[in-house]
């Protein structure tokens, strides 16, 4: 049997080769090769069987949710679009999609304020010659309008449209013609949007920048104009 954890001080969750579980409220330090979890196999099915939350049209409100943190920013990356980009992840999300790739930063009090001294480095970030651009992720951006604008509109005044932007959310197209006006805003002054909830069923990790099937990479001011979604032109699969 484990024993109970009687170490009052604090310290890492690993001690020597034992790992920390929690067992029925205590801490316990154990044996992974021994160690067997009890799992609720129904339980655990139901919960990556449910679907994503459906919000009304305009039901989430960023002033009701945000408190405009940010969950991680990660300069100089090749992973969330084309070309090297920096990436500013916020925090909150109600999409609660099973499967959910970033948990932690579904939670609006996750991570660190938005700060001036953040915005002056991912500006400066931005201005090395060789970043494409600025990707907005999470967390749910459009859940995050006020950090988010406010760093649009001054990548848009510094470097005008010489860096693009593109952002993820858990919203389709659709969804957000009919949303708030600050989430229209946000949406008209992207370049692009990868659209749509994670849906486990129809995972696919051979996809291009995207997690599931239903997820579309949108170009945003061809599809403002064309009234209609226009895919991206430089998609692969
Ligand atoms: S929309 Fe994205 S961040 Fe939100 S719950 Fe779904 S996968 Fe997670």
């Amino acid at each position: 049997m484990p024993e109970k954890d009687k170490n009052t001080q604090e310290g890492p969750d690993v001690r020597s080769n034992l790992i920390k579980v929690n067992m029925g409220g205590d801490t316990m330090f154990v044996d992974p090769d021994q160690y067997k979890p009890q799992l609720d196999h129904q339980r655990e099915l139901k919960r990556m069987h449910r679907k994503p939350k459906n919000p009304q049209p305009q039901e989430w409100k960023t002033e009701d949710y945000s408190k405009h943190k940010i969950a991680d920013y990660k300069p100089f990356n090749f992973v969330d679009g084309e070309g090297v980009r920096c990436s500013l992840y916020v925090s909150g999300c109600l999409f609660d999609c099973p499967g959910c790739y970033n948990l932690a930063a579904q939670n609006f009090n996750y991570g660190f304020p938005y700060t001036r001294e953040l915005e002056d480095r991912i500006i400066k970030d931005l201005s090395q010659s060789y970043v494409q651009g600025l990707t907005l992720l999470g967390g749910e951006p459009f859940l995050n309008t006020w950090v988010c604008l406010k760093l649009i509109n001054r990548i848009r005044k510094e470097f005008g449209h010489t860096k693009d932007i593109w952002s993820w959310s858990g919203y389709t197209w659709d969804e957000l013609q009919k949303e708030t006006p600050d989430k229209r805003e946000m949406l008209s002054k992207i370049d692009i949007l990868v659209d749509g909830r994670f849906m486990n069923d129809l995972k696919d990790l051979t996809l291009q920048f995207r997690g599931s099937s239903n997820q579309r990479i949108i170009d945003v001011p061809k599809s403002l104009e064309a009234h209609k979604v226009v895919i991206w032109d430089k998609l692969q699969k």
